[in-house]
């Protein structure tokens, strides 16, 4: 498992709910845990590890050590929205790119946790604007489609660079078609969502 950069065309999937928790996806959700700590990250979805999966992973600390901080969100859905706020990120597709982006200011989630149970989580700040990030990623949205248009320019050099470094991977055989992956999604989602 690694983590993909954009564009890689995971990143673009909406993933449809899985359908129960199982060993497999905590081992999984595990690996995802243990790549977000590697890398610094505060969130991580399982798009961003090549997988067609409604989860995600959170720790606003990024202290793996902090675990009562560690978060799972199994099919979340964002029930109500209030405010807007608006603050810088990034994020670990998208190396090297920040901008500032609206997000609600308050949120209620629902989502599935590690044991199966739903719950609710009135969230506000950081934490909601994560949850907002990651979310995203689960419907193929990432945050660079959400600046400004002043901020896409500013980013726009960026945002080239990382595609032809993409182009260039690919062209080296690295990274499959795009035929390939789609195909390697659906069977995956045929299996477990
Ligand atoms: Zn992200």
């Amino acid at each position: 498992m690694r983590i993909i950069t954009y564009p890689h065309p995971t990143l673009r999937h909406k993933s449809k709910p899985l359908r129960r928790v199982d060993a497999e996806l905590k081992k999984t959700i595990g690996h995802m845990l243990d790549l977000m700590y590697a890398d610094e990250g505060v969130g991580l979805a399982a798009n961003q590890v090549d997988l067609p999966y409604r989860v995600f992973v959170l720790n606003l600390t990024a202290d793996s050590a902090a675990k009562d901080e560690e978060h799972v969100f199994i099919n979340p859905t964002i029930l109500k929205r209030s405010g807007t706020q608006e603050f810088e990120e990034g994020c670990l597709s998208v190396p090297e790119i920040y901008g500032d982006v609206k997000r609600s200011a308050k949120i209620l989630l629902s989502a599935y946790n590690l044991t199966g149970q739903e719950m609710r989580y009135e969230l506000t700040g950081l934490f909601a604007r994560a949850v907002q990030h990651e979310n995203d990623h689960l419907d193929g949205v990432l945050f660079i489609d959400r600046l400004t248009e002043t901020g896409k320019l500013t980013v726009q050099d960026a945002i080239e660079s990382l595609e032809r470094a993409f182009a260039d991977e690919r062209a080296r055989g690295r990274i499959a078609d795009d035929q390939q992956i789609a195909a390697r999604l659906a069977e995956l989602e045929a299996l477990r969502a």
